[in-house]
């Protein structure tokens, strides 16, 4: 039979595995081993300061509810933290939670309807007291604007963001409709406005929630009868944020309620930001009125981030978590990962957990390794734009030549060897690749590509070049 400790660590990873990716479970809770449990204060051992300090900013919340449902109200939490090699104290360093007091970002307590406070109040945020209750705003500290990058990609979104920020329901913006595709940095951009408001209007009562969470309270609230109270909470914010909109889509009384408290919000000048993953004009299962209402304020797009702003991403990510990287290894994930920021951070983090782990230094070659490994399943092919890289670095180009419609022979030449690989590597049709390689069609990929495949059986020299860079792409 196990010991006591390892039996309630193991029931508190069974429910953690429950509530995260099995990729962050994997990377953050596999590597920890129990040590002891005395006083109901549970002891683990993690295998970096690293790891601790990325436990504590993203799972410090999941972490203290498993810990106080398996050892109790009293049940805490310590950390022995293996030693880097290197440094010279060897006793294991403990530290205790809870962590960090994030208690700026909370809301002063707000004096519900009399009606309301009398009866018992079910709202999931609030905490009933005498007559006044506590909203907890739900915003995550480490989505400030301060960590939101700018780019050509959000321009408008973020500066509309700031806008409303200093301003909650004064501007033009109202309500403030952000949307974009997955992992683009919507939730991230509602949250930095939210934290705007508080810092600046503390005394302002700012609730973000999910659309998902919304809806769920909404039906828990007719089970209970308990529509007016959920309606009076709802209509009490002065800032209210709700994440991923579509989510309401076929859900005709969600949207109706929605609709009454959008209303009583817009009419006393309380602010309103939404997010949604498509525009409005694409929402389908929403009602006329609601999009109507949607367009009332002004609707700014997240695009892709292009690579200057997909790298200060990453750089910004590194230097808040006190990280410094190659800049080829940050050049390599960027460019590899171009769609999503939310898998490219998650590359970031396999590959820092990876290092820490195996105290191992991070090279370009374990970034591969990682990448291969981690986001087999997301990104796995490498882009067009690595290619053309690779490829422009080795040959010595500047890579807006080989963009270019210039017919130079030796660009000519590479940027067909580009191609060649981006057929062989990729998933983009051969129109696709032609519109990244000079605006060619079709017909002059599937010519470059035979050119190659001809030329590398007839030229020695040429094979050679083909052979080097197939092993500078290939991830291995
Ligand atoms: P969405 O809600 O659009 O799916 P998120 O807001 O969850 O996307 O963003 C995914 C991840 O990418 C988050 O970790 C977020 O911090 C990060 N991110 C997105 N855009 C930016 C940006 N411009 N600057 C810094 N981080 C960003
Ligand atoms: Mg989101």
């Amino acid at each position: 039979m196990s010991a006591l400790h390892e039996e309630k660590w193991e029931a508190c990873l069974k429910v953690i595995k429950d509530n995260i990716s099995i990729q962050a479970f994997k990377t953050w809770f596999s590597p920890i081993s129990p040590i002891k449990l005395e006083d109901s204060v549970l002891t683990i051992q993690v295998p970096s300061h690293f790891f601790y300090e990325w436990l504590e900013e993203h799972y410090i919340s999941l972490l203290k509810k498993v810990i106080k449902k398996e050892l109790g109200p009293n049940g805490r939490l310590e950390y022995s933290i293996i030693m880097e090699k290197n440094q010279t104290n060897s006793t294991p360093y403990t530290v205790k939670l809870p962590a960090s007091n994030k208690s700026s970002l909370h809301n002063s307590p707000v004096t519900m309807p009399l009606n309301a406070s009398e009866k018992q109040i079910k709202n999931p945020f609030i905490i009933p007291g005498l007559k006044k209750v506590n909203v907890d705003s739900n915003l995550n500290p480490s989505y400030s604007f301060e960590n939101f990058v700018e780019g050509d990609c959000n321009r408008l979104a973020r500066s509309a963001g700031y806008a409303v920020a200093k301003k909650p329901g004064g501007t033009a913006f109202n309500p403030l409709l952000i949307y974009g595709g997955v992992g683009l940095g919507k939730t991230h951009l509602a949250h930095s406005i939210g934290i705007g408001i508080k810092n600046q209007f503390p005394n302002k009562t700012v609730l973000y929630v999910s659309s998902e969470k919304f809806a769920h309270q909404f039906i828990d609230a007719i089970k209970n009868q308990t529509t007016n109270d959920f309606i009076h909470f709802y209509q009490m914010m002065d800032v209210l944020i709700i994440d991923d909109v579509q989510f309401f889509s076929g859900k005709e009384k969600t949207q109706d309620v929605f609709f009454h408290i959008f209303n009583h919000l817009h009419q006393n000048g309380k602010q309103i930001i939404l997010t949604s993953d498509k525009a409005p004009v694409e929402m389908q299962g929403m009602e006329q009125r609601l999009l109507s209402r949607f367009k009332w304020g002004l609707s700014a797009d997240l695009q892709a981030p292009d690579l200057e702003t997909r790298i200060a991403i990453l750089e910004n990510k590194m230097y808040g978590n006190g990280i410094d990287l190659p800049r080829e290894v940050v050049e390599y994930l960027a460019y590899s990962i171009n769609t999503n920021i939310r898998e490219m951070e998650g590359a970031l983090t396999s590959l820092l957990a990876q290092a820490s782990l195996n105290k191992k230094a991070i090279t370009l070659e374990l970034a591969k390794q990682m990448i291969d490994k981690f986001v087999k399943n997301t990104a796995r092919e490498v882009s067009i734009e690595y290619i053309q890289k690779v490829v422009c670095d080795y040959f010595d180009l500047p890579i807006e030549l080989l963009k270019s419609k210039t017919r130079k022979r030796e660009v000519v030449q590479a940027r067909q060897i580009a191609m060649f690989f981006s057929k062989k590597m990729t998933k983009s049709s051969l129109a696709n690749i032609g519109a990244h390689c000079g605006g060619k069609d079709h017909a002059t990929v599937l010519h470059a590509c035979r050119t190659v495949n001809n030329l590398s059986e007839t030229d020695k020299q040429f094979k050679s070049y083909l052979d080097d860079l197939e092993k500078k792409l290939s991830i291995q």
